[in-house]
């Protein structure tokens, strides 16, 4: 054989080789020049037993009785030219078995071996494979056009069908939870579909569900006595369904996502076409459901958020874009809700990216609870979120956003924290404001951050000023920019007294913008821009940096400032170098830490990170003193208050300022401020002192160290020095 094998491969006009004439399931053998049989393949002899022909012929003759020696002796002469010879004839003794056939000989001639190589090919399993080839084009040409699935499904029953008339075809889905849904089946009774429908799949579900649970074919040749049909035999028999082949649909990655299935009329098995045909159909359905699934995923992808499931920009402005080219004159808006998380930025740098997205993702849901099933929710990325709204006005938007904002200010818990949460909103309105969606999308946008800009926790309609507002603000930031490199920022002092001793506690470094067209600009236009762009963390460590230095001056030139507080933002905490940072400061400058005093607001505290506390406790333990800023303002809860090593608290100027109005409520608020602080050993600083009156009360309460206009407005290092010559020369 290995000869033979050889000689074929080696063979000039052989266009096979051996290795695969081994393994293709087409009959041939070898023969010698007389028509005697020397050797042939598996296949040959199968299809010999399949014609009824003996298995012991051994001449050609004895195989195709048409073909007999005359005929050979005529085929000879071409053969002996070495043309491959190709003829038709029958095969098979009896008339009812006799088959039409193709033979190919192919004639040899080398030093190994001379002969004749045979084979052969029935035309009607070529009429049928050409059968299945047929149907494999036109629905994977279906496929290709994106059809729907059960048209494909459908399109592959019907042209089973038409090939193999004594089947009916059936194809299941299976859903992610293991059940059944019929998808296509033409001849399949409806009362049996809709049995099936929801079915689960099952160890003992028929031949398809089982099929499914076991991810393998189920072959069930007498629907009445199989144990799989027990429970579904009376459903199919009456329908005179007999017997059922059912082999699993399987994706690339292994999941059964459907079943394909064959059932017959009477209790037999399937027909070797039966099972050629299956094997060529379910590679088809997994084709087209693989392709169906890739569909969806990129769909998904381009049109979904993947991390909330939500809407994305496209698929809103596609909605936008469709519902704005339908406004009529007369007809009512549509909104254009614009959503931004207050402080998320620092959830997602203090806890974590993790924790950020199980954030979001909350907020995604409390959401979607809030709005109408035709509204959009998408989100942008981000903390940001969009609705539309068809079908609305100002009064359905006001009470859609407000109920929105109570929604999100539930406390959320999230691995063991509990946070609040809070939102601002902006909304546009169309046809109103404007009517193309980039131009609303920019005016929500435009209102949310005035939202932002007053107070956080609210929302905004635009107004055609905002517009102007928001240029003016983008022009601020690329000015901010400038300002640190070239040296606009100087730093002023607002001497802090201690009235019980008549002397200086120390001073609060307040910065001070001069632009050199817009003039002196207050930190409280140009601070909230350096928050939101980021830029507050070079300006808050320039003027630490720059306080320090200043303390080293004086200090140098024998002035005693015993104190030196410095403001920090919220998002100054959000890096991991902040401790590293003032202690090289310190160090660089030779100050002790005891000097230093950080004045933080309460809004930082509302929330309660561990690892903020940690920083806390840190910079404490480094000797920095730490000072709550704008005291009462905020939550005022001392609970949280524990939490944090501090050292200082700063009653809010509004509070020193209520105390001219001399009303009741006020002072009671005043006293039990300085009480609480008083029992918890916290220094009390009272700031925006004006009026000797105001002086006087607190000094009656037992505070006693004062921060105001009363002794002197924030001033530049020099004059401070003449302040505290004048100061200490006071009587
Ligand atoms: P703040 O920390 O509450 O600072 C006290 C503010 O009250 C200062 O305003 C000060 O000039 C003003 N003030 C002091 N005494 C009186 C008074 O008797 N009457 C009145 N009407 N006002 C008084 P300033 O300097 O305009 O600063 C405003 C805010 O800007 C500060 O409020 C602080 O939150 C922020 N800020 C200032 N400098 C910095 C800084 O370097 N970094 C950061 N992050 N924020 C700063
Ligand atoms: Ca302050
Ligand atoms: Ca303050």
């Amino acid at each position: 054989m290995k000869t033979l094998l050889n000689i074929i491969s080696n063979h000039p006009s052989g266009t096979l080789t051996g290795e695969i004439l081994l393994h293709l399931p087409i009959p041939f053998a070898f023969l010698d020049w007389n028509g005697k049989l020397i050797w042939k393949n598996d296949f040959f002899s199968d299809k010999l037993f399949e014609f009824d022909v003996s298995k012991e012929a051994s001449f050609i003759f004895e195989i195709f009785p048409t073909l007999d020696r005359a005929r050979w002796g005529m085929l000879q002469s071409s053969l002996s030219e070495l043309e491959t010879v190709k003829i038709t004839e029958r095969i098979g003794d009896s008339q009812k078995k006799s088959h039409s056939i193709e033979i190919f000989l192919q004639p040899i001639r080398s030093e190994e071996a001379s002969g004749v190589l045979l084979c052969f090919q029935s035309l009607e399993d070529q009429k049928e494979l050409e059968g299945i080839r047929l149907l494999q084009n036109e629905v994977l040409e279906s496929v290709a056009t994106g059809k729907p699935i059960s048209l494909i499904m459908d399109i592959l029953c019907r042209r089973v069908e038409s090939l193999a008339t004594d089947v009916l075809c059936s194809v299941l889905l299976v859903d992610a939870g293991g059940r059944l849904h019929p998808c296509a089946g033409p001849s399949i009774p409806k009362v049996f579909s809709d049995a099936i429908e929801n079915l689960p799949i099952g160890p003992k579900t028929g031949s398809c569900g089982t099929s499914a649970y076991r991810g393998e074919p189920v072959e069930v040749v007498d629907i009445e006595t199989d144990p799989l049909w027990e429970d579904y035999k009376d459903l199919a028999l009456p329908l005179n369904l007999r017997a059922c082949w059912s082999t699993p649909i399987k994706l690339r990655d292994g999941r059964v996502r459907g079943t394909f299935a064959l059932y017959y009329r009477e209790p037999r098995g399937a027909s070797d076409f039966h099972r050629k045909m299956v094997a060529a159909c379910v590679h088809l359905c997994s084709l087209a459901l693989e392709h169906e699934e890739n569909q969806q995923q990129i769909h998904q992808l381009a049109f979904y958020d993947s991390l909330t499931g939500l809407a994305n920009r496209n698929l809103f402005k596609d909605r936008a874009n469709r519902l704005i080219s339908q406004i009529k004159p007369g007809m009512s808006s549509i909104a254009f809700i614009f959503l931004d998380l207050d402080r998320f930025k620092t959830v997602n740098d203090s806890l974590g990216h993790n924790t950020g997205d199980l954030l979001l993702k909350k907020i995604a849901k409390r959401l979607l609870l809030c709005i109408k099933p035709d509204d959009t929710l998408a989100r942008l990325g981000g903390d940001e979120f969009l609705i539309l709204v068809p079908d609305t006005n100002e009064t359905g938007v006001q009470t859609l956003t407000e109920k929105i904002l109570e929604n999100i200010q539930e406390n959320v818990f999230l691995d063991g924290n509990e946070f609040q949460t809070s939102a601002s909103i902006g909304i546009s309105m169309a046809p109103n404001d404007a009517t193309d969606v980039e131009t609303l999308l920019k005016y929500a946008d435009v209102a949310m951050y005035r939202a932002k800009a007053e107070g956080r926790n609210t929302f905004r309609f635009y107004q055609s000023e905002m517009n102007e507002h928001a240029t003016a603000r983008l022009r601020m930031e690329s000015e901010l920019r400038k300002a640190l490199v070239q040296n606009e920022f100087e730093v002023y002092y607002q001497p802090q007294v201690d009235i019980r001793k008549n002397s200086i506690h120390g001073v609060e470094s307040l910065i001070r913008w001069k632009h050199p067209q817009w003039g002196l600009i207050s930190p409280m236009n140009f601070i909230p821009v350096a928050e939101d762009s980021g830029l507050i963390g070079a300006i808050d460590f320039w003027v630490l940096e720059n306080s320090l230095k200043q303390w080293r001056a004086w200090n140098d030139s024998g002035i005693m400032i015993p104190n030196v507080s410095v403001n920090l933002s919220v998002s100054d905490f959000s890096g991991s170098t902040l401790i590293e940072k003032i202690d090289d400061l310190l160090k660089k400058y030779s100050v002790p830490a005891g000097v230093l005093t950080l004045e933080i607001t309460e809004s930082l505290m509302m929330e309660d990170k561990p690892e903020l506390i940690s920083t806390f406790h840190h910079l404490h333990k480094l000797g920095v003193q730490l000072s709550l800023d704008d005291f009462g303002t905020g939550y005022s809860s001392l609970t949280y208050l524990q939490k944090y090593p501090m050292n200082e608290l700063k009653l809010d100027r509004s509070f020193v300022n209520a105390l001219s109005r001399n009303t009741k409520a006020d002072r009671a608020l005043i006293n039990a401020m300085i009480q609480l602080g008083t029992a918890f050993e916290y220094r009390i600083i009272a700031e925006g002192v004006e009026k000797v009156e105001q002086l006087e009360y607190l000094w009656e309460k037992s505070c006693y160290i004062i921060q105001g206009y009363y002794f002197s407005k924030p001033l530049p290092a020099t004059e401070l020095i003449t302040w505290l010559r004048d100061f200490s020369t006071q009587p």
